[in-house]
């Protein structure tokens, strides 16, 4: 027989995950709209990413050519999920939507993110200067003011990693990427990864 298998690194210690999700789950219970959600669910994750050390190296993993999304968590209804981009050197995303609201906050690294709009002719013109989002910091993406961008690993010679939080389980919505010329696809991004990380291993205590 085969002993008992355990993503989780005996002595590390996945609780700020844990916390993470019954939060923003207890926030999402109490009926808060989407800018409640934003505000005091981007704190909760402001608090997550300024930990170390509770990221299982298995969601930590850079892919040779792409950017990785590993699902972290995935709420039972579906109202919300956890995902962790790991950003090899130089690697980016195409321009893409979302069609549901965000949290992102970067772990490790940094991330550049340029906003678009679409012009009337449908082609993309950048929205501002590219920002830069650094570790420990958090920002929201809102389908009702625009939610069209590209996002880039800051860094050419190291890995970063950002922890997602989208108001679905972002890995099946229908949405799309773009080319620069408007032209639009049909995108659903899946997950990288077959099997989660325990969150419910032991007792926790606030
Ligand atoms: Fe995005």
């Amino acid at each position: 027989m085969n002993a008992p298998v355990s993503l989780v690194v005996p002595g590390q210690d996945i609780r700020p995950l844990r916390r993470f999700v019954t939060g923003l789950a207890a926030i999402i219970d109490s009926g808060a709209g989407q800018a409640a959600i934003l505000e005091h669910g981007g704190a909760l994750l402001g608090r997550l990413v300024s930990q170390g050390g509770w990221l299982p190296e298995e969601f930590a993993r850079p892919h040779p050519e792409r950017y990785q999304q590993y699902l972290l968590h995935c709420d039972s209804a579906e109202r919300f999920s956890v995902v962790s981009f790991v950003w090899g050197p130089g690697q980016a995303t195409p321009i893409h939507d979302h069609r549901v609201w965000g949290l992102v906050g970067v772990l490790r690294g940094a991330e550049n993110v340029q906003n678009f709009r679409r012009r009337p002719d449908g082609t993309f013109v950048q929205q501002g200067e590219t920002g830069q989002l650094r570790e420990g910091e958090v920002e929201a993406i809102d389908p009702q003011v625009g939610d069209i961008h590209r996002v880039a690993n800051a860094f050419a010679d190291r890995i970063s990693i950002s922890i997602h939080v989208y108001g679905a389980n972002i890995g099946a919505v229908e949405r799309a990427t773009y080319r620069d010329s408007g032209e639009e696809r049909p995108f659903i991004s899946g997950y990288a990864n077959e099997v989660l990380p325990n969150l419910w291993n032991g007792v926790i205590r606030a």
